[in-house]
């Protein structure tokens, strides 16, 4: 069941403008990001007349340490890491 927090009135939240967001840093995401990079860097290069921005793409991670899958930054399955 999903369940939508009814908006505090009153209360400004900050906004950012978004082309793309990939939700989760783990493997899947950042692979996502790169490949999405990639697509836009070849499709600039064949159309130098209508170029692409790579500005607004953004990974969103929940854990403190991104870019890693959830088993290697988890202290309790590999402690130090
Ligand atoms: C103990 C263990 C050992 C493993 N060992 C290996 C191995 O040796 N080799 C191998 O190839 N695979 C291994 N795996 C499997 C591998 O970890 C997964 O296949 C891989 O991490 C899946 O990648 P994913 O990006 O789909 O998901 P995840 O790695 O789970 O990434 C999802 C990410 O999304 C984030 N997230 C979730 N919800 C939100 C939210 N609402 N907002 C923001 N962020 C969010 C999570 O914090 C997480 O970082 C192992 C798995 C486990 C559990």
């Amino acid at each position: 069941m999903l369940v939508f927090r009814k908006p505090i009135e009153g209360v400004e939240r900050p906004q950012m403008p978004a082309d793309v967001v990939i939700v989760g840093g783990g493997p899947a995401g950042m692979a996502c990001a790169l490949r999405l990079t990639q697509l836009i860097e070849a499709h600039n290069a064949a159309h130098p007349d209508s170029q692409l921005s790579k500005e607004n793409i953004y990974v969103l991670e929940k854990a403190p340490v991104g870019c890693a899958a959830r088993s290697a930054v988890d202290a309790r399955v590999a402690p130090g890491i």
